[in-house]
């Protein structure tokens, strides 16, 4: 489309509210992957007007009293969208010593914090699978308010079983007690109430931890947890309220209880094998596979001495088979979506992930399409995110070489912007 003919689409549009022009953006993208999954455009124009995209057109338009963001030297795709992240801590030696003398609303404070550090990475959109949930809601919807600045959260609220992941471990009898969710739960009809407890207080997704992990502080191991009972009933009841299902797994015995359940993601997966395979493809749910968090822990595990020896042994197990497992899972045909377990890995280097899942053998494009399309689908948002099409939020970021040839080029991230505000130019 010529520049008259965008000119002219414009002035019509806007033909009663001339000053309304200076609302309108006109983004020069030298070279554009607008749908992840299909070939990128060079020298396009991407339209933004009250935070949504509004056209992509041919060449570099321009309109008078639009005002022009000039990447035409640079590579412009959706903004990345990470579906494993914990915004409100990093691990390190000081995890115990914060939780003891941090209040409550300095730890909001840093949950900003990182989260900032996670959006100007160019990474959009997250789903937060586990914090303390009240204090990630309110994250969230002040974000969405617009009173403070960060990524788009989708935030969980989380169901576990007594002595399993999702409790409390690692601290004294008393501060068990005193820190034990109330969506600890134990026999099908508890967790059923502790799946909709979660709905009540805001959850807009149900985690839950089919198997033990890797930074329990008990000796549990990492294999099957929650009986299919306890699984069933809590994806019934998320499902009944328009929820979906997380489903934390390491060993193959939970990953398959959790699939046969019907959850609509797989966390870690790392001992993905043939009979998971066959039930991922059959019920298209995805796997995000947290490659970067198994190099993190496997990595502190033998250069630092903050972790208790059971943490250690199941650290660097799960870090030694997490990628090719994942080689296997991806070359078979597991819908994958991207995640990283930020929280475990320090906030913000997100795309560290991206390399590492070309080097277990994805390609670059489907990488991206894991991190965009994929993801988007996985949180019901595929009409408002994971594309640069008109309708959807104006979620773009932009780099200097294409990541179609070099994927560490998402390690720096030049410029981006969310809901048509820039964080970062
Ligand atoms: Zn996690």
């Amino acid at each position: 489309m010529s520049y008259r003919s965008v000119l002219a689409a414009l002035a019509a549009s806007l033909l009663f509210v001339h000053a309304a022009l200076a609302d309108v953006t006109l983004i020069h993208a030298g070279e554009l992957l607008a749908i992840p999954g299909k070939a990128p455009s060079r020298n396009m124009t991407i339209i933004v007007e009250a935070g949504r995209i509004t056209g992509v057109q041919e060449g570099f338009a321009e309109a008078e009293g639009a005002r022009v963001i000039d990447l035409s030297d640079h590579f412009v795709m959706p903004g990345l969208m990470d579906m494993h992240v914990h915004l409100q801590g990093e691990m390190g030696p000081n995890n115990d010593r914060d939780r003891l003398k941090m209040s409550n609303q300095l730890m909001q404070m840093r949950t900003v914090y990182y989260g900032m550090k996670t959006l100007k990475a160019g990474f959009t959109t997250v789903r937060d699978v586990g914090s303390s949930p009240q204090e990630m809601y309110a994250v969230r919807d002040a974000i969405n308010a617009g009173w403070i600045d960060g990524p788009r959260i989708i935030a969980a609220g989380g169901v576990g079983i007594t002595g399993g992941h999702a409790d409390i471990s690692g601290v004294s009898p008393e501060l068990m007690e005193f820190w034990t969710s109330p969506n600890v739960c134990d026999g099908p009809y508890d967790c059923r109430r502790a799946a909709r407890n979660v709905i009540k207080y805001g959850g807009d997704l149900i985690k839950i931890t089919s198997t033990g992990g890797v930074m329990t502080q008990r000796a549990t191991g990492t294999g099957q947890q929650m009986e299919a009972d306890e699984l069933e009933e809590i994806v019934r009841a998320a499902a009944r309220m328009g929820r979906k299902v997380a489903a934390h797994a390491h060993e193959e015995d939970g990953i398959i209880a959790a699939l046969e359940a019907g959850v609509a993601s797989i966390e870690h997966g790392t001992y993905t094998g043939p009979r998971a395979i066959r039930l991922f493809r059959e019920t298209g749910a995805y796997l995000v596979p947290t490659l970067l968090a198994g190099k993190t822990v496997a990595a502190a595990a033998v250069e630092s001495d903050y972790m208790p020896q059971t943490v250690k042994d199941k650290a660097i197990r799960v870090g030694r088979d997490m990628a090719g497992n994942f080689e296997k899972a991806h070359k078979a045909g597991v819908n994958v979506a991207y995640g990283t377990d930020s929280g475990i890995s320090p906030h913000g280097t997100n795309a560290e992930e991206a390399v590492l899942m070309v080097e277990a053998g994805m390609s670059e494009m489907d990488v991206i399409v894991s991190a965009t399309v994929n993801a988007a689908d996985l949180i019901d948002m595929s009409d408002t995110l994971g594309t640069i099409e008109a309708g959807k939020h104006a979620d773009i970021i932009a780099v200097d070489g294409s990541p179609l040839d070099d994927i560490a080029e998402l390690l720096d991230v030049d410029f981006v912007m969310k809901g048509g505000r820039i964080y970062k130019q």
